[in-house]
């Protein structure tokens, strides 16, 4: 029944309303109770009637005692006050109800009359344990008025039903009703940007992104930001996965055509001769030794962002690593008329795996002087910077667009697929792969460039020991 946000907040609104009123309405019956408010009405009465006796039993005092007392049973009618004549000596004379009145005669030998007559309206407890208000009036030197009546006794359910149960159920009905109104009001501002939230997640499963507008309380406007972060993420990681595959089975298809058209051609004997053969079986090879590279350096990347690339932990110098890569290159850049130097290398030591660094500076060489034409420059440097090492790789090549430098370091991203490669066309993968390891370990990497003038790539890498 109570299902729906707005039926739970309603509910709970007018069960704090009913919380309140009942609280509420019992410190007001206790206060009620122990309060004078309702017994002044038994005390005004009380001083009133006896003032009024008094005042006409006065001018008959001087009558003789018989007619005296008979005036007073004449005057003090039928009435719930009771009262008593007594005289100076405290001695009982009559009362109101000769036949019962022995809570007077009581009265009479207990409180202190002459004392009395001076106060005003007291209270005296019987032997049965009942209160009485009762008045001591003289009436002249000789008679007092004794008055007293019963203290009203007021039972919790009589002040429930006579005071309380129809004001507090009205404005019980009407605070309730109200209630129904807020929480319709409140639940609008809660539940219209979960709707809304729940609209999207639906659109979201269906591949549409639709952003939801911060509104209602804090922790929703909170929950709605959130929500479109993921779905953004959602909505771009999806677009990123269409368009790897895309650019997956691209870079597979060439080769695979080529490769089924040689060997087509072998078997169909399209091609005969032995020269042609071994020039057909040849492209099947430079082929499937690119179809294998693609296949590795997917592995890795793949290895690289889910984190299982099984990184090795070792201390490794980077002069010692980037003087290997002297060596390596070192044939290479003659043969292109690239002259390959180093720069200032200070020595630090780096926590990490030394084939993978190697890797991304294979990488980074290996660009350097496939972007570079004859007669280039390419050099490699490393200084030490507060508790990191950087390392640049700085070549005269053809430089790259402020509007590429960023997308460089994206999955297949290649700048102009018909620019110079050199020997191996290569596949955009090269800096993405150096990206993710670089920030496996901890470290960045960046490129500045003027087109023309030459780029210059920067590692930036932690490190534990500085070993100049
Ligand atoms: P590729 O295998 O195509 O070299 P990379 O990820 O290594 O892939 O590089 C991505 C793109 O960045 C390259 O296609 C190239 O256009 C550009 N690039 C990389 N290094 C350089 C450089 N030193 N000079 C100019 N352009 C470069």
């Amino acid at each position: 029944m109570f299902n729906s946000l707005r039926s739970r907040l309603w509910l709970t609104y007018a069960l704090i309303v009913l919380m309140v009123v009942a609280v509420v309405m019992f410190a007001l019956i206790i206060t009620l109770r122990e309060s004078p408010l309702l017994y002044r009405q038994a005390i005004n009465e009380l001083e009133i009637t006896t003032e009024l006796w008094a005042r006409r039993l006065e001018p008959l005092a001087d009558l003789q005692s018989d007619r005296f007392l008979l005036a007073f049973s004449d005057e003090t009618g039928d009435t719930t006050i009771q009262a008593a004549i007594v005289d100076k000596e405290g001695s009982f004379l009559t009362s109101t109800i000769p036949d019962n009145d022995s809570v007077l005669r009581n009265m009479t030998t207990q409180i202190d009359l002459q004392n009395s007559m001076t106060t005003e309206t007291d209270q005296f407890q019987d032997t049965q344990g009942n209160d009485w208000f009762y008045r001591v009036r003289a009436l002249d030197d000789t008679y007092i008025l004794l008055t007293a009546v019963a203290k009203p006794i007021f039972s919790f359910s009589t002040i429930v039903k006579d005071e309380f149960m129809g004001p507090v159920m009205q404005a019980s009905l009407i605070v309730i009703v109200f209630a129904f109104f807020i929480s319709l009001i409140i639940s609008n501002w809660i539940a219209l940007p979960l709707k809304q939230m729940s609209q999207s997640a639906k659109a979201l499963s269906e591949g549409d992104l639709i952003e939801i507008p911060l509104k209602g309380p804090r922790e929703v406007r909170r929950l709605a930001n959130t929500f479109n972060l993921m779905s953004k993420k959602i909505t771009a990681s999806s677009r990123s996965q269409r368009e790897f595959i895309a650019n997956v089975s691209h870079e597979f298809k060439t080769p695979l055509t080529s490769i089924q058209g040689f060997a087509q051609a072998i078997l169909d004997g399209t091609v005969k001769s032995k020269k042609e053969v071994d020039k057909a079986a040849s492209v099947i090879l430079i082929e499937t030794n690119r179809l294998h590279r693609l296949m590795m350096d997917l592995l890795m990347l793949v290895r690289l962002e889910a984190g299982t690339a099984n990184m090795q932990q070792e201390e490794i110098s980077i002069r010692d690593l980037l003087g290997n890569m002297m060596d390596k290159f070192s044939l290479q850049a003659e043969q292109q008329g690239v002259t390959l130097s180093m720069g200032q290398i200070s020595n630090g030591i780096v926590l990490g795996d030394g084939d993978r660094l190697a890797q991304v500076f294979s990488n980074l060489i290996d660009n350097a002087l496939k972007y570079t034409g004859v007669n280039g420059k390419v050099e490699i440097s490393a200084k030490i910077e507060e508790n990191s090492i950087l390392i640049c790789v700085k070549d005269s090549g053809i430089g790259i667009s402020k509007s590429e430098r960023e997308k460089i370091f994206e999955r297949f991203y290649q700048i102009d697929a018909s620019r110079k490669y050199g020997k191996k066309k290569g596949f955009g993968l090269g800096l993405s792969i150096a990206r993710e390891i670089i920030q496996s370990h901890h470290g960045t990497i960046w490129v500045e460039s003027s087109p023309d003038e030459g780029s210059a790539f920067y590692v930036k890498l932690p490190i534990t020991m500085n070993k100049n």
